[in-house]
């Protein structure tokens, strides 16, 4: 990231940017189909699929940070590489054929098995706490290689991925240029400075459940409202 602010995005401005998004989106599935109608048609079928998954409210803000355009977290910041990639690979997938086997665009990456909470949910209470496996060497050959099969959008999780916050400092700075990564995480241990750290390694954004710590027997309510803190500062 360039730019140490973000910005919101809205009114005219928005509107402008969603129309240079859309431009965008039909020139390359005009490049994919060499057809304006087909192109249309498929993106028509691409928009509806998504609004039953995601529902359909429409953009009315971005948020500009490190020269790119935000409006979801499962969609990379546009103009980039990762963006144009993530189109490519949902305008592949409208061809269904027998053998066809559509593109990944996103990967959720879990890079440890450790985590500090204990939520009474827990999908991985056999995993947790186990030691790690994979070196920051090895993290960062897979996210080289996943870079190779032109996947630019990566969500690091866990366990807890913060449980090795020096190790995301590593693999984010030494990733392939041009990847968006997110962490999935439950917040704990996350300060102004932590996060400042992870933005100036290349972090784009942070999924932070609420619901993981108030779910938690370790996480108090007071280390709940230091969060709440915490990220208000941000
Ligand atoms: S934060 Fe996630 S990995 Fe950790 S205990 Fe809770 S559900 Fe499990």
């Amino acid at each position: 990231m360039t730019e140490n602010h973000n910005r919101i995005i809205s009114g005219p401005r928005a509107r402008f940017v969603q129309a240079r998004i859309r431009a965008g989106i039909f020139a390359l599935a005009l490049k994919r189909f060499g057809n304006p109608f087909r192109a249309y048609r498929v993106l028509k079928e691409i928009r509806k699929r998504r609004a039953r998954i995601f529902g359909s409210a429409r953009v009315k803000r971005y948020i500009l940070s490190g020269g790119k355009f935000y409006f979801s977290d499962t969609i990379p910041g546009w103009p980039s590489q990762a963006f144009n990639s993530f189109v490519t690979a949902e305008i592949s997938r409208s061809e269904q054929s027998r053998d066809f086997h559509p593109p990944i665009h996103t990967v959720i990456f879990a890079i440890t098995n450790r985590c500090y909470l204990r939520c009474n949910h827990c999908y991985e209470w056999q995993n947790i706490s186990a030691s790690d496996n994979l070196s920051p060497d090895d993290l960062i050959a897979i996210l080289h290689n996943l870079y190779g099969l032109n996947i630019h959008h990566i969500q690091l999780s866990g366990g807890e991925p913060l449980a090795r916050f020096n190790d995301l400092i590593d693999i984010i700075g030494s990733a392939p240029e041009g990847i968006d990564f997110w962490i999935l995480t439950s917040g704990f241990g996350l300060s102004a400075e932590k996060a400042k750290m992870l933005k100036k390694a290349g972090l784009v954004g942070a999924d932070i459940s609420l619901d993981h710590g108030m779910n938690s027997s370790i996480m108090s309510s007071g280390t709940t409202t230091a969060l709440f803190s915490g990220l208000k500062k941000r």
